[in-house]
Protein backbone atom coordinates (compact mmCIF):
# COMPACT_ATOMS: atom_id res chain seq x y z
CA UNK A 1 0.00 0.00 0.00
CA UNK A 2 1.35 3.48 -0.91
CA UNK A 3 1.98 5.36 2.19
CA UNK A 4 2.81 8.76 2.90
CA UNK A 5 5.13 10.40 5.62
CA UNK A 6 5.76 14.26 6.22
CA UNK A 7 7.98 15.48 8.58
CA UNK A 8 9.97 19.00 9.55
CA UNK A 9 12.94 19.75 11.00
CA UNK A 10 15.93 21.84 11.53
CA UNK A 11 19.19 22.40 9.92
CA UNK A 12 21.84 22.07 12.40
CA UNK A 13 23.90 24.90 12.69
CA UNK A 14 27.40 23.32 11.48
CA UNK A 15 26.07 22.00 8.23
CA UNK A 16 27.09 23.93 4.87
CA UNK A 17 23.73 24.04 2.81
CA UNK A 18 26.10 23.52 -0.68
CA UNK A 19 27.26 20.09 1.25
CA UNK A 20 23.22 19.17 0.74
CA UNK A 21 22.53 18.06 -2.49
CA UNK A 22 25.84 15.87 -2.47
CA UNK A 23 24.34 14.26 0.19
CA UNK A 24 20.91 13.94 -0.96
CA UNK A 25 21.85 12.30 -4.60
CA UNK A 26 23.81 9.28 -2.11
CA UNK A 27 20.45 9.37 -0.38
CA UNK A 28 18.21 9.52 -3.73
CA UNK A 29 19.88 6.49 -5.13
CA UNK A 30 19.05 4.52 -1.80
CA UNK A 31 15.56 5.99 -2.06
CA UNK A 32 14.95 4.93 -5.65
CA UNK A 33 15.71 1.38 -4.79
CA UNK A 34 13.29 1.11 -2.23
CA UNK A 35 10.84 2.58 -4.51
CA UNK A 36 10.40 6.07 -2.41
CA UNK A 37 10.19 9.65 -3.94
CA UNK A 38 9.07 12.68 -2.77
CA UNK A 39 10.21 16.51 -2.22
CA UNK A 40 12.05 17.93 0.33
CA UNK A 41 11.97 21.67 0.82
CA UNK A 42 14.29 23.74 2.46
CA UNK A 43 13.84 27.33 3.91
CA UNK A 44 17.15 28.39 5.18
CA UNK A 45 16.45 27.31 8.17
CA UNK A 46 13.82 23.94 7.75
CA UNK A 47 13.40 21.42 6.03
CA UNK A 48 10.24 19.88 5.09
CA UNK A 49 10.00 16.40 3.44
CA UNK A 50 7.45 14.51 1.70
CA UNK A 51 7.93 10.68 1.68
CA UNK A 52 6.35 8.43 -0.64
CA UNK A 53 6.37 4.36 -1.27
CA UNK A 54 5.83 1.14 -0.06
CA UNK A 55 4.74 1.54 3.92
CA UNK A 56 7.64 -0.20 5.24
CA UNK A 57 10.09 1.59 3.10
CA UNK A 58 9.03 4.76 4.03
CA UNK A 59 9.21 3.89 7.54
CA UNK A 60 12.75 2.86 7.28
CA UNK A 61 13.90 5.45 5.28
CA UNK A 62 12.02 7.83 8.29
CA UNK A 63 14.21 6.12 10.75
CA UNK A 64 17.24 6.32 9.44
CA UNK A 65 16.32 10.16 8.75
CA UNK A 66 15.93 10.71 12.51
CA UNK A 67 19.35 9.27 13.09
CA UNK A 68 21.21 11.90 10.94
CA UNK A 69 23.05 14.74 12.70
CA UNK A 70 22.72 16.75 10.52
CA UNK A 71 19.23 18.12 11.46
CA UNK A 72 17.42 18.10 14.55
CA UNK A 73 14.32 18.86 16.02
CA UNK A 74 12.45 16.42 13.33
CA UNK A 75 8.29 16.88 14.01
CA UNK A 76 6.39 13.95 12.65
CA UNK A 77 3.24 15.60 10.44
CA UNK A 78 1.43 13.17 8.72
CA UNK A 79 1.47 9.27 8.13
CA UNK A 80 -0.87 8.07 5.72
CA UNK A 81 -2.27 6.20 2.76
CA UNK A 82 -2.95 7.06 -0.82
CA UNK A 83 -4.27 6.24 -3.81
CA UNK A 84 -1.19 7.69 -5.99
CA UNK A 85 1.98 9.26 -5.77
CA UNK A 86 2.00 13.35 -5.78
CA UNK A 87 5.71 13.43 -6.48
CA UNK A 88 6.66 10.18 -8.45
CA UNK A 89 8.96 12.02 -10.84
CA UNK A 90 12.48 12.72 -9.29
CA UNK A 91 14.46 10.52 -6.70
CA UNK A 92 14.09 13.37 -3.91
CA UNK A 93 14.54 16.55 -5.23
CA UNK A 94 15.85 19.19 -2.97
CA UNK A 95 13.65 22.40 -3.67
CA UNK A 96 15.58 25.75 -2.07
CA UNK A 97 12.20 28.09 -1.68
CA UNK A 98 15.21 30.79 -1.29
CA UNK A 99 15.98 30.69 -4.64
CA UNK A 100 11.86 31.29 -6.40
CA UNK A 101 10.21 34.59 -6.49
CA UNK A 102 7.79 34.39 -3.28
CA UNK A 103 4.74 34.83 -5.51
CA UNK A 104 5.18 31.76 -7.82
CA UNK A 105 7.24 30.02 -5.50
CA UNK A 106 4.35 27.59 -4.23
CA UNK A 107 3.38 26.88 -7.73
CA UNK A 108 6.87 26.07 -8.83
CA UNK A 109 6.66 23.37 -5.82
CA UNK A 110 3.35 22.22 -6.99
CA UNK A 111 4.74 22.01 -10.72
CA UNK A 112 7.11 19.41 -9.94
CA UNK A 113 3.89 17.28 -8.95
CA UNK A 114 3.21 14.26 -10.98
CA UNK A 115 -0.36 13.40 -10.28
CA UNK A 116 -4.03 15.11 -10.38
CA UNK A 117 -3.40 16.33 -7.06
CA UNK A 118 -1.52 19.00 -8.45
CA UNK A 119 -3.92 21.69 -7.70
CA UNK A 120 -6.03 20.33 -5.10
CA UNK A 121 -5.85 22.06 -2.01
CA UNK A 122 -7.88 19.92 -0.01
CA UNK A 123 -5.49 17.01 0.11
CA UNK A 124 -3.79 17.17 3.28
CA UNK A 125 -0.26 16.56 1.95
CA UNK A 126 -0.57 19.29 -0.29
CA UNK A 127 -2.10 21.48 1.99
CA UNK A 128 0.87 20.89 4.73
CA UNK A 129 3.46 21.80 1.89
CA UNK A 130 1.50 25.30 1.36
CA UNK A 131 1.74 25.94 5.35
CA UNK A 132 5.46 25.21 5.02
CA UNK A 133 6.23 27.21 2.19
CA UNK A 134 4.15 30.15 3.06
CA UNK A 135 5.65 30.13 6.77
CA UNK A 136 2.07 30.10 8.34
CA UNK A 137 3.16 28.14 11.21
CA UNK A 138 6.66 29.36 11.83
CA UNK A 139 5.34 30.23 15.43
CA UNK A 140 4.80 27.45 16.63
CA UNK A 141 8.27 25.86 15.65
CA UNK A 142 9.62 25.60 19.09
CA UNK A 143 12.85 24.70 19.02
CA UNK A 144 14.16 23.00 21.81
CA UNK A 145 17.41 22.71 23.25
CA UNK A 146 19.34 19.60 23.26
CA UNK A 147 18.34 17.01 26.47
CA UNK A 148 22.06 18.46 27.33
CA UNK A 149 20.71 21.66 28.01
CA UNK A 150 19.99 20.75 31.82
CA UNK A 151 21.57 18.57 34.28
CA UNK A 152 18.61 17.57 36.99
CA UNK A 153 20.04 17.76 40.26
CA UNK A 154 18.35 15.92 43.29
CA UNK A 155 17.28 17.67 46.58
CA UNK A 156 18.33 16.53 49.37
CA UNK A 157 14.77 14.74 50.34
CA UNK A 158 15.09 11.19 51.18
CA UNK A 159 16.23 7.90 48.75
CA UNK A 160 12.68 6.21 49.13
CA UNK A 161 12.99 4.28 46.11
CA UNK A 162 13.69 1.10 47.93
CA UNK A 163 10.73 1.45 50.63
CA UNK A 164 9.25 -0.78 51.55
CA UNK A 165 5.48 -1.24 52.43
CA UNK A 166 5.37 -2.24 56.32
CA UNK A 167 3.25 -4.72 57.67
CA UNK A 168 -0.34 -3.27 56.68
CA UNK A 169 -2.73 -4.36 53.72
CA UNK A 170 -2.12 -0.51 52.23
CA UNK A 171 -0.36 2.60 52.41
CA UNK A 172 0.36 5.64 50.23
CA UNK A 173 3.32 6.83 48.00
CA UNK A 174 3.46 10.64 47.25
CA UNK A 175 4.86 12.03 43.80
CA UNK A 176 5.29 15.57 43.82
CA UNK A 177 3.75 17.85 41.05
CA UNK A 178 6.24 20.23 40.11
CA UNK A 179 7.19 23.74 38.66
CA UNK A 180 10.44 22.65 37.54
CA UNK A 181 11.76 26.66 36.47
CA UNK A 182 10.68 27.79 39.90
CA UNK A 183 12.34 25.06 41.70
CA UNK A 184 9.09 24.65 43.77
CA UNK A 185 6.34 21.07 44.47
CA UNK A 186 3.00 22.52 43.98
CA UNK A 187 1.38 19.77 44.83
CA UNK A 188 1.43 15.99 46.10
CA UNK A 189 -0.67 13.32 44.56
CA UNK A 190 -1.26 10.53 46.95
CA UNK A 191 -0.97 7.06 45.58
CA UNK A 192 -2.37 3.70 46.93
CA UNK A 193 0.49 0.98 47.52
CA UNK A 194 -1.07 -2.28 48.59
CA UNK A 195 0.20 -5.39 50.33
CA UNK A 196 0.17 -7.64 46.89
CA UNK A 197 1.80 -4.99 45.33
CA UNK A 198 -0.43 -5.18 42.46
CA UNK A 199 -1.53 -1.58 40.65
CA UNK A 200 -3.94 0.48 42.19
CA UNK A 201 -6.77 -0.07 39.69
CA UNK A 202 -6.43 -3.37 39.33
CA UNK A 203 -6.26 -3.58 42.90
CA UNK A 204 -9.35 -2.09 43.08
CA UNK A 205 -10.88 -3.91 40.21
CA UNK A 206 -10.16 -7.28 42.08
CA UNK A 207 -12.46 -6.29 45.57
CA UNK A 208 -16.59 -6.68 44.53
CA UNK A 209 -17.72 -3.46 43.65
CA UNK A 210 -19.37 -2.04 47.01
CA UNK A 211 -15.81 -3.17 49.27
CA UNK A 212 -13.74 -1.05 46.25
CA UNK A 213 -16.09 2.15 46.77
CA UNK A 214 -15.68 1.74 50.68
CA UNK A 215 -11.93 0.84 50.88
CA UNK A 216 -11.44 3.76 48.36
CA UNK A 217 -12.98 6.14 50.80
CA UNK A 218 -11.95 5.20 53.86
CA UNK A 219 -7.89 4.67 53.25
CA UNK A 220 -8.23 8.49 52.52
CA UNK A 221 -8.30 8.71 56.05
CA UNK A 222 -4.71 6.98 55.84
CA UNK A 223 -3.64 9.79 53.23
CA UNK A 224 -4.25 12.73 55.35
CA UNK A 225 -2.63 11.10 58.57
CA UNK A 226 0.42 10.99 56.32
CA UNK A 227 0.28 14.35 55.42
CA UNK A 228 -0.14 15.79 58.69
CA UNK A 229 2.84 13.59 59.61
CA UNK A 230 5.01 14.67 56.51
CA UNK A 231 4.11 18.36 56.91
CA UNK A 232 2.43 19.96 54.13
CA UNK A 233 1.81 23.62 54.31
CA UNK A 234 1.51 25.48 51.66
CA UNK A 235 0.72 22.66 49.28
CA UNK A 236 -1.78 21.24 47.74
CA UNK A 237 -3.03 17.20 48.53
CA UNK A 238 -4.37 15.31 45.23
CA UNK A 239 -6.24 12.33 45.99
CA UNK A 240 -7.85 9.47 43.28
CA UNK A 241 -10.91 8.33 43.62
CA UNK A 242 -13.55 6.31 41.91
CA UNK A 243 -16.36 9.07 41.02
CA UNK A 244 -18.71 6.13 42.42
CA UNK A 245 -17.16 6.27 45.46
CA UNK A 246 -18.44 9.32 46.19
CA UNK A 247 -22.13 8.19 45.25
CA UNK A 248 -22.21 4.48 46.03
CA UNK A 249 -20.65 5.27 50.18
CA UNK A 250 -23.34 7.36 52.04
CA UNK A 251 -22.08 9.86 53.74
CA UNK A 252 -18.63 10.01 51.75
CA UNK A 253 -17.85 13.72 51.23
CA UNK A 254 -18.88 14.69 55.24
CA UNK A 255 -16.08 12.19 56.06
CA UNK A 256 -13.73 13.11 53.55
CA UNK A 257 -14.50 16.61 55.27
CA UNK A 258 -14.11 15.05 58.76
CA UNK A 259 -10.97 13.32 58.26
CA UNK A 260 -9.46 16.81 56.52
CA UNK A 261 -10.13 18.85 59.53
CA UNK A 262 -8.79 16.42 61.90
CA UNK A 263 -5.58 16.37 60.33
CA UNK A 264 -5.09 19.79 60.17
CA UNK A 265 -5.67 20.54 56.76
CA UNK A 266 -8.51 22.56 54.99
CA UNK A 267 -10.80 21.49 52.46
CA UNK A 268 -9.33 24.17 50.05
CA UNK A 269 -6.02 22.32 50.06
CA UNK A 270 -7.15 18.80 48.38
CA UNK A 271 -8.22 17.73 45.31
CA UNK A 272 -9.79 15.16 43.91
CA UNK A 273 -8.70 13.15 40.60
CA UNK A 274 -11.08 11.61 38.72
CA UNK A 275 -10.81 9.95 35.43
CA UNK A 276 -12.17 11.10 32.14
CA UNK A 277 -13.69 7.42 31.58
CA UNK A 278 -15.55 7.09 34.93
CA UNK A 279 -17.08 10.13 34.85
CA UNK A 280 -18.59 10.22 31.55
CA UNK A 281 -20.52 6.98 32.43
CA UNK A 282 -22.41 8.24 35.13
CA UNK A 283 -22.21 11.19 34.52
CA UNK A 284 -25.85 12.81 36.45
CA UNK A 285 -24.79 10.61 39.72
CA UNK A 286 -21.54 12.23 39.42
CA UNK A 287 -22.53 15.81 39.16
CA UNK A 288 -24.52 15.31 42.35
CA UNK A 289 -21.22 14.27 44.37
CA UNK A 290 -19.18 17.03 42.53
CA UNK A 291 -21.93 19.23 43.66
CA UNK A 292 -21.03 18.73 47.59
CA UNK A 293 -17.38 18.58 46.75
CA UNK A 294 -17.28 21.96 45.40
CA UNK A 295 -19.70 23.29 48.18
CA UNK A 296 -17.34 22.22 50.64
CA UNK A 297 -14.40 23.83 49.10
CA UNK A 298 -13.01 20.96 47.56
CA UNK A 299 -11.42 21.33 43.93
CA UNK A 300 -11.69 18.70 40.89
CA UNK A 301 -9.23 17.59 38.68
CA UNK A 302 -9.89 15.71 35.31
CA UNK A 303 -6.82 12.85 35.31
CA UNK A 304 -6.03 10.84 32.20
CA UNK A 305 -7.59 13.65 30.11
CA UNK A 306 -7.56 12.99 26.02
CA UNK A 307 -7.18 9.47 26.92
CA UNK A 308 -10.78 8.67 27.25
CA UNK A 309 -13.86 9.23 24.76
CA UNK A 310 -15.50 12.21 26.77
CA UNK A 311 -13.30 14.98 24.95
CA UNK A 312 -13.49 18.57 25.18
CA UNK A 313 -17.10 19.13 26.34
CA UNK A 314 -16.32 17.80 29.82
CA UNK A 315 -14.84 21.22 30.28
CA UNK A 316 -18.10 22.55 30.26
CA UNK A 317 -19.92 19.94 31.77
CA UNK A 318 -17.97 19.53 35.51
CA UNK A 319 -15.98 22.90 36.03
CA UNK A 320 -13.23 21.20 36.71
CA UNK A 321 -10.09 23.40 38.43
CA UNK A 322 -7.57 21.46 36.95
CA UNK A 323 -6.61 18.65 34.51
CA UNK A 324 -4.17 16.73 33.61
CA UNK A 325 -2.80 15.78 30.40
CA UNK A 326 -2.89 11.81 29.90
CA UNK A 327 0.87 10.38 29.54
CA UNK A 328 0.06 8.98 26.30
CA UNK A 329 -0.50 12.34 24.71
CA UNK A 330 2.98 13.66 26.46
CA UNK A 331 5.23 10.66 25.64
CA UNK A 332 7.32 12.16 22.59
CA UNK A 333 5.30 15.12 22.19
CA UNK A 334 8.24 17.00 20.96
CA UNK A 335 7.95 14.81 17.93
CA UNK A 336 4.71 14.24 17.06
CA UNK A 337 2.85 16.96 15.15
CA UNK A 338 -0.55 15.49 15.51
CA UNK A 339 0.54 15.28 20.02
CA UNK A 340 1.57 19.36 19.43
CA UNK A 341 -2.01 20.12 18.23
CA UNK A 342 -3.76 18.38 20.92
CA UNK A 343 -2.01 20.47 23.55
CA UNK A 344 -1.86 23.21 22.53
CA UNK A 345 -5.79 22.76 21.82
CA UNK A 346 -5.93 21.70 25.42
CA UNK A 347 -4.02 24.54 26.63
CA UNK A 348 -6.24 27.28 24.86
CA UNK A 349 -9.35 25.64 25.83
CA UNK A 350 -8.17 25.81 29.49
CA UNK A 351 -6.51 29.33 29.32
CA UNK A 352 -9.90 30.61 28.69
CA UNK A 353 -11.73 28.84 31.17
CA UNK A 354 -9.03 29.60 33.69
CA UNK A 355 -8.37 25.58 34.19
CA UNK A 356 -4.91 24.52 35.48
CA UNK A 357 -2.67 22.22 33.19
CA UNK A 358 -0.70 19.37 34.64
CA UNK A 359 1.34 17.31 32.22
CA UNK A 360 1.33 14.27 33.77
CA UNK A 361 4.28 10.83 33.07
CA UNK A 362 7.15 13.67 31.60
CA UNK A 363 10.42 11.32 31.76
CA UNK A 364 12.27 12.83 29.05
CA UNK A 365 13.67 16.35 29.41
CA UNK A 366 13.00 17.00 25.70
CA UNK A 367 9.15 16.31 26.51
CA UNK A 368 9.46 18.73 29.22
CA UNK A 369 11.05 21.65 27.79
CA UNK A 370 8.52 21.57 24.42
CA UNK A 371 6.07 22.04 27.07
CA UNK A 372 7.23 24.79 28.58
CA UNK A 373 8.08 26.09 25.71
CA UNK A 374 3.95 25.61 24.65
CA UNK A 375 3.11 27.19 27.99
CA UNK A 376 2.91 24.13 30.53
CA UNK A 377 4.73 25.06 33.94
CA UNK A 378 2.80 22.15 36.34
CA UNK A 379 4.27 19.06 35.83
CA UNK A 380 4.46 15.46 37.03
CA UNK A 381 6.80 12.61 36.07
CA UNK A 382 9.72 10.02 36.46
CA UNK A 383 11.76 12.85 35.04
CA UNK A 384 11.56 14.82 38.11
CA UNK A 385 10.28 12.30 40.71
CA UNK A 386 9.47 8.93 41.55
CA UNK A 387 6.49 8.31 43.84
CA UNK A 388 7.98 7.72 47.43
CA UNK A 389 6.29 5.67 50.59
CA UNK A 390 4.56 7.66 53.35
CA UNK A 391 7.23 10.42 51.70
CA UNK A 392 7.89 13.31 50.07
CA UNK A 393 10.36 12.18 47.72
CA UNK A 394 13.70 13.62 46.48
CA UNK A 395 12.99 16.23 43.18
CA UNK A 396 15.46 16.51 40.75
CA UNK A 397 15.53 20.21 39.20
CA UNK A 398 16.52 21.28 36.33
CA UNK A 399 20.02 23.47 36.04
CA UNK A 400 21.20 25.19 33.08
CA UNK A 401 24.58 22.72 32.28
CA UNK A 402 27.12 25.74 32.42
CA UNK A 403 29.02 23.53 29.54
CA UNK A 404 26.55 23.79 27.16
CA UNK A 405 26.01 26.96 26.67
P1 LIG B 1 -2.89 8.24 38.02
O1 LIG B 1 -3.77 8.92 39.00
O2 LIG B 1 -2.90 8.75 36.64
O3 LIG B 1 -1.45 8.29 38.65
C1 LIG B 1 -0.27 8.36 37.92
C2 LIG B 1 0.32 6.99 37.70
O4 LIG B 1 1.38 7.11 36.79
C3 LIG B 1 0.90 6.37 38.95
O5 LIG B 1 0.81 4.96 38.82
C4 LIG B 1 2.35 6.83 38.88
O6 LIG B 1 3.23 6.00 39.60
C5 LIG B 1 2.58 6.72 37.40
N1 LIG B 1 3.60 7.63 36.93
C6 LIG B 1 3.96 8.84 37.42
N2 LIG B 1 4.92 9.41 36.66
C7 LIG B 1 5.17 8.55 35.66
C8 LIG B 1 6.09 8.57 34.55
O7 LIG B 1 6.86 9.50 34.34
N3 LIG B 1 6.06 7.49 33.73
C9 LIG B 1 5.24 6.43 33.92
N4 LIG B 1 5.29 5.41 33.09
N5 LIG B 1 4.37 6.38 34.96
C10 LIG B 1 4.33 7.43 35.81
P2 LIG B 1 0.21 4.06 39.98
O8 LIG B 1 0.66 4.54 41.30
O9 LIG B 1 0.48 2.64 39.60
O10 LIG B 1 -1.33 4.34 39.89
C11 LIG B 1 -2.09 3.92 38.81
C12 LIG B 1 -3.47 4.49 38.91
O11 LIG B 1 -4.18 3.95 40.00
C13 LIG B 1 -3.51 5.99 39.16
O12 LIG B 1 -3.26 6.66 37.95
C14 LIG B 1 -4.89 6.19 39.68
O13 LIG B 1 -5.84 6.30 38.63
C15 LIG B 1 -5.17 4.87 40.42
N6 LIG B 1 -5.09 5.08 41.88
C16 LIG B 1 -4.02 5.22 42.67
N7 LIG B 1 -4.38 5.41 43.96
C17 LIG B 1 -5.74 5.39 43.98
C18 LIG B 1 -6.73 5.56 44.99
O14 LIG B 1 -6.47 5.76 46.20
N8 LIG B 1 -8.05 5.48 44.60
C19 LIG B 1 -8.41 5.27 43.30
N9 LIG B 1 -9.70 5.21 43.00
N10 LIG B 1 -7.50 5.13 42.32
C20 LIG B 1 -6.19 5.18 42.66
MN1 LIG C 1 -4.24 10.75 39.51
MN1 LIG D 1 -3.26 10.12 35.39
Amino acid sequence: MLSTLLYRSHICDDVPVKALENLLSKANKNNELNGVTGILLFNGTHFFQLLEGPEQAVKTIYDRICLDKRHHNLVELMRDYAPSRRFGNAGMELFDLRLHDRAKVLQAVLDKGTSKYQLTYDDRALQFLRTFVEARENQEYFEIPPAGYWNFVSDAGPDTNNRQLPEKEYSFAFQPIVDPLSQQIVSLEALMRNASGMNPLDYFDSLPKSDAYELDIKSKKVVFELAKKMGIEGLTLSINLLPMSLVMVPEAVNFLLQQIRANGLVPEQVVIEVTENEVISRPDEFALAIKQLKAAGISLAIDDFGAGSAGLLLLARFQPDRIKIDRFIITDVHKSGPKQAIVQAIIKCCDSLNIGVIAEGVEKPEEWMWLESAGISHFQGFLFATPGLEAIPAVAWPELNERAL
